[in-house]
């Protein structure tokens, strides 16, 4: 331990440096303070210390303080104290509240950004926020007990200075303004909101805080752009769902160049799926959950094209295989595409589809809290829908086309117990409403009665089709059920081209697609080595 001659030398050591700091930058850091006249409150007074100590290291902090009912507030917007404003004739950034505690290091970070005047933000953050082209009003809430905050406060004091022409900036302490806290609902901090929507909750990179900023939404996850207009490949995975990561991990494991193209959100189903129970490891977890850590295990290892999507293979050595963003060389393709919704085909789905029909409960269902919905199917996902729509306060009934569920054992007892009413033999033959959903016609199959119920939302969950698309332009052969036919190896019969998950028909779980994904990348692997198309001709 640090006795207290070491610990005196090293503050002395850290003074020196930080005033040679303050030398080497090239520009002066403005305060203006703004309290209510003769302020002798903690925040005011601990503004006023942490200023005075700053001053005392350099001259480049000219200081004013003035009061809240000045002209200078009036001009500057400022209408609560402390208020601190920083540099404001060139940035919009300004502190509610007192930087104390922890928030002392986000005012030294943010003056000596200001002093050099520039963000420091890294290469990525900087091009996401190249794409903003409105005005954002950040406003994060700390406190100066968190030592988390300071990260989520600089990457906001950041991005104000990078982008001083649509980014303002403001940090809010939650102690000196509570009221504020408790408006947003803000009981967790550090928390940031952009355009008074949330954007973040936690510390996160500066990538992440920037893409949330972009989007206006709590980002999970920032996948790399990436420029090039050509890249070259042992193996282009198509599909971005389990077997497709999961595959790109194993690939890039066995020492193969793998990178995997998504044209949608990664994660395939599961992304979407409320909670998930079976995948080992995982008593209980949120599908987006499950998919954000997927995703990042992937990212450790292989190279993600998101948003883009395959729109020809050629085949040949290499296949030549042209995205919506550019084009890859790559010496074999694992097409992963999973599956896509299966419709109803009834009239008023399609004009009503984000009107009021849902393919997805977990994206929705919060839309619907306290209004009455039906969702149609009677498999795993309608069960678990129906129980997610109910834990969000819908009043949902299930509506089945037969007289049974054919749902796991396990699930079809706590829907039983849940209560959720159930319409028995009962199909949908059409969904009505002018601009959203009104009513639904419904036909009992045994006794052909027809009633007509009133109803805000209409949920489909009658299972997926497979994604062949991309399969079938280069002439991989399907089964009579439209599934991607293989040898057992994930071999298609074309040379080259190989299938894992869900498009491959089968079980379609979580863990049997990461499996499948896991065992067609060591096929690949072994096949590199030993191309069994140049070997024997195999007919599968
Ligand atoms: P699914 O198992 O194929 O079930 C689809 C349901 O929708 C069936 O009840 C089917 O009725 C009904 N249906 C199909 N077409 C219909 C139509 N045109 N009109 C009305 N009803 C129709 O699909 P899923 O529930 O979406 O599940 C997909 C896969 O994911 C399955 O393999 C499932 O096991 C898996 N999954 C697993 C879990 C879990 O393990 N917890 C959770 C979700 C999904 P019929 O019964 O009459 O055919």
């Amino acid at each position: 331990m640090a006795d207290d001659n070491t610990t005196e030398m090293g503050a002395t050591e850290f003074i020196k440096q930080l005033k040679k700091t303050f030398e080497s930058l090239p520009y002066e850091i403005p305060i203006f303070l703004f309290t209510k006249q003769n302020a002798d409150d903690i925040f005011s007074t601990s503004s006023r210390q942490m200023i005075r100590a700053f001053r005392e290291l350099t001259d480049k902090i000219p200081f004013r303080e003035y009061s809240l009912d000045s002209e200078e507030a009036r001009k500057w917007n400022v209408n609560r104290a402390p208020t601190l404003l920083i540099a404001p004739e060139k940035y919009n950034i300004r502190w509610l509240g007192a930087p104390m505690g922890e928030e002392g290091r986000t005012l030294l970070e943010t003056i000596l950004l200001v002093g050099m005047g520039r963000s420091n933000l890294n290469e990525q953050a900087v091009k996401v926020l190249k794409k903003i082209d409105s005005p954002r009003q950040i406003r994060v809430f700390v406190s100066p007990s968190c030592p988390y905050c300071p990260q989520e406060a600089v990457n906001a004091v950041k991005t104000a200075i990078e982008l001083p022409e649509f980014v303002s900036v403001e940090l809010v302490d939650i102690q000196c303004n509570p009221d504020l806290a408790e408006k947003y609902s803000a009981q967790s901090v550090p928390q940031a909101y952009a355009n008074d929507i949330l954007i973040g909750r936690g510390a996160r990179s500066e990538e992440l805080f920037s893409l949330s900023l972009q989007k206006l939404e709590p980002a999970t996850l920032f996948i790399p752009d990436n420029d090039a207009e050509l890249v070259e490949t042992d193996l282009l995975i198509v599909g971005g769902g389990p077997a497709g990561l999961s595959a790109g991990i194993y690939a890039q494991r066995s020492g193969l160049n793998a990178v995997v193209v998504e044209k949608g959100a990664l994660g395939g189903q599961v992304a979407t799926t409320p909670v998930v129970e079976n995948y080992p490891g995982f008593t209980q977890v949120g599908g987006k959950t499950l998919v954000d850590i997927m995703v990042s295990h992937a990212l450790e290892y292989v190279p993600i094209f998101q948003g883009e999507e395959v729109i020809s293979i050629e085949k040949g050595s290499p296949m030549i295989i042209k995205t919506s963003r550019r084009i890859f060389h790559a010496k074999s393709v694992l097409i992963a595409t999973g599956a896509q919704h299966r419709l109803l085909n009834t009239p008023g789905e399609k004009r009503l589809s984000g009107s009021g029909v849902s393919y997805c409960a977990t994206c929705d269902g919060p839309l619907f809290s306290n209004k009455s919905v039906i969702i149609v199917g009677g498999g795993n996902s309608a069960v678990t829908e129906a129980l997610h729509l109910k834990n969000m306060g819908v009043n949902v009934t299930l509506v089945h086309r037969r007289d049974a569920l054919r749902a796991q054992e396990y699930l079809e007892k706590i829907f039983k117990d849940s209560g959720i009413a159930v319409m028995w033999n009962t199909e949908v033959k059409e969904i009505r409403g002018n601009k959203k959903v009104e009513s639904v016609l419904l036909e009992n199959n045994k006794t052909g009665k027809i009633q007509e119920l009133a109803i805000d939302g209409v949920f489909v969950s009658i299972g997926y089709e497979p994604s062949v698309s991309v399969a079938e332009k280069i002439g991989v052969a399907l089964t009579d059920d439209g599934y991607i036919r293989h040898d057992g190896n994930h071999r298609t019969n074309v040379p080259g081209i190989y299938s894992a998950g869900d498009v491959e028909g089968g079980y379609k779980q979580i863990v049997t697609a990461t499996g499948q994904g896991a065992a067609a990348a060591l096929a690949i692997f072994e096949d590199m080595i030993h191309p069994y198309w140049l070997e024997t001709e195999k007919t599968v």
